[in-house]
This record gives C-alpha cells, sequence and structure tokens, in this order.
C-alpha cells in the first residue's frame, strides 16, 4: 500500500513554468506600451524567487520588498535590473545595494540623508559605484509609504544632487485597482499626475495587477505584476479564468488513511462535525504547517478524482479530513488537490476569509516544490 504513497513526501507544490510565462505574456499584452516589473517578493509570493527570475525572462525587470530578497537574486546569477520596494534602512544596506548594483526607491527623508551620507563617503574615498536607478515614491493615498504631496519636488532636488542618482523615476501604488467601482484609483492618478509637473522624472509607474488588467490610464512607462503573475485574481468579482490568467501552483497532497463512521460519529478535534449518516473518512496529509489555513470551514472543497469533496472537521497541524462517502473507488495514495488546476486559489482564500496573495506565501517549506 504505501508503495501509492509519494515518498518522502506526499505533500507538494506544482508548478508550472509554462503556466506562470503565459500570465506574465497576458499582461505584458494587457500593457503593451510598459515594460514590465515583475514583482518577485516574498519568495515570488511563495513560488521560488530564483525559479521565478530564471522563468519570467520576459520581464525587463525584477522587483522585491527588501535587500535580502534582492541579494538572493543577484547570488543566484540573476544580472537584470532588481529593484528594492521598501528602499535601504542603514548605510551598511545601501552599501551592499550600491555593491550589488540594485535599484531601490526611496520613500522617505532617513533615506535621503542615508544617500547623502553614502555619497559624502565615496567622495572622499574616491571610489565610483556604478550609479543606480532611483525611484522615488509619492503618497498619493495608501498613507504607507512615500512623500507626502508637496514635499516631493525637495526631495527630486536632494536626489538629482547626488552622484550615485544616475536616473530618477517617479512611483506610487494604488490602494483600489482591485474595486473598479472605486472612485479611489482616478484620485490618486490626478494626485499624481499634478505632482509629476514639478519633478520632471525619466520614467514613471504606478499599476500593480489590477492596474495592469482594469486602469489603461495606470500604464505609464512602467507597470508592476504581481498576483496576476501567480494566476490569482486581482479584482473582486472576476474570476482569474475569466481575466485569461492560469494558475501556476496546485498544492496537493495525498490520501494516507481511509475510514467508515457511523452515523452520529464526530471527527477530528473539538468534534467541530458530526456523521450525520454513514460516512467515509479520507485523511489528507496536509495541514496548517503546510500553510492549509486552519479556520477553513467544513465544506470547503477538495479535489479529488476531478471531483470536489467537502472538507469535514478542523485542519489538523499535518492532516486534514473529508467527507469522500460519494467516491466509492478512492483508495490510499489517491491525490487530493488543495488549490491549483481545477480549483482556483482564490475559492480557498474567499472560504478562509482571506485573499490568494497571503494563501500562496503561507506555504510552507515543509512542501516540496516540483518546476514542470
Ligand atoms: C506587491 C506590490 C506590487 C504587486 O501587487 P499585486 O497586487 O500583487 O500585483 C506592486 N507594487 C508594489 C509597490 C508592491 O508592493
Amino acid at each position: 500500500m504505501a508503495d501509492f504513497l509519494r515518498s518522502p513526501n506526499p505533500t507538494r507544490a506544482r508548478i508550472s513554468l509554462e503556466s506562470w510565462r503565459h500570465n506574465l505574456a497576458r499582461l505584458k499584452a494587457a500593457a503593451p506600451t510598459s515594460k514590465m516589473m515583475a514583482v518577485i517578493k516574498a519568495n515570488a509570493y511563495g513560488h521560488g524567487a530564483l525559479q521565478a527570475a530564471r522563468t519570467l525572462d520576459a520581464a525587463e525587470a525584477f522587483s522585491v520588498a527588501r535587500l535580502a530578497e534582492g541579494l538572493e537574486l543577484r547570488e543566484g546569477g540573476i544580472a537584470k535590473p532588481v529593484v528594492l520596494m521598501e528602499g535601504v534602512f542603514s548605510g551598511e544596506e545601501l552599501s551592499l545595494a550600491m555593491d550589488h548594483e540594485l535599484d531601490f526607491v526611496v520613500h522617505a527623508d532617513y533615506q535621503l540623508d542615508l544617500l547623502e551620507h553614502y555619497e559624502r563617503t565615496i567622495v572622499s574615498k574616491n571610489v565610483r559605484p556604478t550609479p543606480r536607478v532611483v525611484w522615488l515614491k509619492l503618497d498619493t493615498g495608501m498613507s504607507r509609504l512615500g512623500f507626502q504631496l508637496g514635499q516631493a519636488s525637495s526631495a527630486a532636488q536632494r536626489l538629482r544632487a547626488l552622484g550615485l542618482v544616475g536616473e530618477l523615476r517617479v512611483m506610487t501604488h494604488l490602494a483600489c485597482a482591485d474595486d473598479t467601482d472605486s472612485p479611489m484609483t482616478t484620485e490618486q492618478l490626478r494626485l499624481f499626475d499634478a505632482e509629476l509637473r514639478g519633478l520632471e522624472p525619466s520614467k514613471t509607474a504606478l499599476a500593480n495587477s489590477a492596474g495592469i488588467l482594469a486602469v489603461p490610464a495606470a500604464h505609464r512607462d512602467w507597470v508592476r505584476a504581481g498576483i496576476a503573475l501567480y494566476g490569482g485574481s486581482p479584482i473582486v468579482g472576476r474570476t482569474a479564468e475569466s481575466l485569461g490568467l492560469k494558475p501556476v501552483m496546485t498544492l496537493s497532497t495525498q490520501v494516507i488513511a481511509l475510514r467508515w463512521i457511523p452515523a452520529g460519529v464526530s471527527v477530528g478535534y473539538g468534534a467541530t462535525w458530526r456523521a450525520t449518516r454513514t460516512t467515509r473518512i479520507a485523511t489528507l496529509a496536509a495541514g496548517y504547517a503546510d500553510g492549509f489555513p486552519r479556520h477553513l470551514p467544513n465544506g470547503t472543497p477538495v479535489l479529488i478524482a476531478g471531483r470536489r469533496v467537502p472538507l469535514v472537521g478542523r485542519v489538523s497541524m499535518d492532516m486534514i479530513t473529508v467527507d469522500v462517502t460519494d467516491l466509492p473507488e478512492l483508495a490510499i495514495g489517491a491525490e487530493a488537490v488543495l488549490w491549483g488546476e481545477g480549483l482556483p486559489v482564490d475559492e480557498i482564500a474567499a472560504a478562509a476569509g482571506t485573499i490568494s496573495y497571503e494563501l500562496l506565501c503561507g506555504v510552507s517549506r515543509r512542501v516540496a516544490f516540483d518546476y514542470v
């Protein structure tokens, strides 16, 4: 029997390189006059940052949140432009970013201070690092990172005075592009354009995945695609399929135990589900330690042999239980898809009260990855 189990790890994330490239092509076609920055922060939303960079080589640049993520790409031999979207947090980080030819966002005064201090140091040592592309970030309503409107032109002046700034670009981030009814996106575009007049950047960028697919006015010189690259829908009320996106990660596991229980018997911790008929229960080798959320409710679909069967009982650390009464042929070793091909991650995310981003990022290191 055990021969049917994928030893040593029945719980796997299969990453479809073809679907990954398809999604990139789909997004490039949606914003044909813009250059594409593939957002591969957080280990490429849980898919593997180095594999992402190697697979998505049609993107003109990559972006990550933090320095360590950028260094991982450089250590892995990725030579393309890489942008640190939170910028650098210390002189040491700036020095590493310069040494590894990473570009970065500047969103706050303390980062201007770091750059000016670094510039004085290199001038005094008579070294000349390669000047970087710097993205000046404007806060047009997200209230998270970026210079307030009215403060950006003095920030731009300080940046232009530095030899280490080879090119000055300007960006902002949209708060509500996923909601096509929200008036906020238009307002952010208006504020961005008004502020740009005083800045004269070489290039600009605003759009995330939702902006790429739903807000043509936000397609500027560059676009920044994240979730849609991975096949998650970025737009509320739209399925990924209807947007021409394909799932990249298929998270699957296997049946490791089967039993019949009589009506009235409960399943799992807390006895939160009880059989109302003679029921066949399959135990699957995946749980919250693999990144399958514990608070998923009874009835959440799991795909076995192309059929949806309901989750019953609480998600445990290493296992879940599903009602397979309607699949009489089922045997130990059968594969069960938790999300991916045939079962959109957006649907499981909705059942968990969250978004696909969180599920994808949350796949744990215990899961084995297969790139096919
Ligand atoms: C994460 C991120 C993106 C990508 O957003 P998606 O919604 O995943 O497309 C774009 N820009 C910035 C600044 C980000 O932090």
